[in-house]
This record gives C-alpha cells, sequence and structure tokens, in this order.
C-alpha cells in the first residue's frame, strides 16, 4: 500500500464471487487497515474482499503480449528490406541468364555455386551457396535453403 489509507465507501478493486472477474467495489466495513468486506459496482453483490492481485499480475502480462507486435514490427520491416535486395539481385542475375541451361531441381543433385535451377514451385533460382546437404538458391521471391545432395 502507497500510503494512501482506505476506509469504508472508498472503490477498491476486488475479485468479485458472483462476476468471477475483478470488478470495482465499494468498501463496505474494514478492519484496522485492511479491507474485509466489499460491495460489487457492477452485479451489487456483498461479499468478503478478495484481493486481486494474483489476477492482476496476470493481466498485465497478458496485455504486455498484446502489445509485443509493436517490436515484431521491426524485424519485418528489415526482413522486407532484405527481400526488396534479393529480389533485385535476382532480376540482376536473370538478366544475363540463359534459361534453357537452368537444370530442374530435384533434392537428390548436387549443385555448384552460380549455376541456375528450375523449380517446380518457386521457379528459376541462382545458385548462391553450397553447404553439405543443402543448397541456398536466390528466387525471385527470396533466397531460400532447399536440400541437395552432397
Ligand atoms: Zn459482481
Amino acid at each position: 500500500m502507497s500510503g494512501k489509507k482506505l476506509s469504508a465507501g472508498d472503490f477498491i478493486d476486488s475479485r468479485c464471487t458472483r462476476c468471477r472477474v475483478v470488478t470495482n467495489h465499494t468498501i463496505v466495513a474494514m478492519v484496522e487497515d485492511s479491507v474485509v468486506r466489499v460491495q460489487c459496482n457492477t452485479c451489487g453483490g456483498a461479499h468478503n474482499y478478495h484481493a486481486p492481485k494474483a489476477q492482476k499480475a496476470e493481466r498485465v502480462v497478458k496485455s504486455r503480449s498484446v502489445a509485443a507486435p509493436k517490436a515484431a514490427k521491426e524485424p519485418r520491416s528489415t526482413r522486407s528490406k532484405a527481400a526488396i535486395l534479393e529480389q533485385e539481385q535476382w532480376l540482376a542475375a536473370s538478366r544475363d541468364a540463359d534459361p534453357t541451361r537452368a537444370i530442374p531441381y530435384t533434392m537428390d543433385a548436387a549443385y555448384k555455386v552460380n549455376s541456375w535451377v528450375n523449380h517446380p514451385i518457386f521457379g528459376f533460382g541462382l545458385v548462391v551457396t553450397v553447404v553439405p546437404n543443402k543448397v541456398e538458391i536466390l528466387f525471385q521471391d527470396g533466397k531460400k535453403l532447399l536440400r541437395s545432395k552432397g
């Protein structure tokens, strides 16, 4: 308590036994400095005071996670910036590409950097990185890490 003394007739948040949620209550009775009986301002029911603390903390956490998309926005915008960059890279690379030389993409083929593949879904892509069992291919809609042999 922050020094502010409560007294009967004051408003206080309490868990309401009828509403089953934390609602605004009017203090009905007090013993010393603690609230003992309250009346719900929503349903009008009088009952013993139930501190809302535990539920309140939970609510704060929930509302914080709801506010999280604000923070998640930034990586998304940088990701789209990267996607735009990759698209430009792809366009530049495809200008000198010969699609007839593109090899059809299959999971069990081995690829060489700077070779073109033709993927059934992503279309033409330029192999940019080759790592064990994986190949990173630059497609028109961005880089994708796909399976490969070797
Ligand atoms: Zn109530």
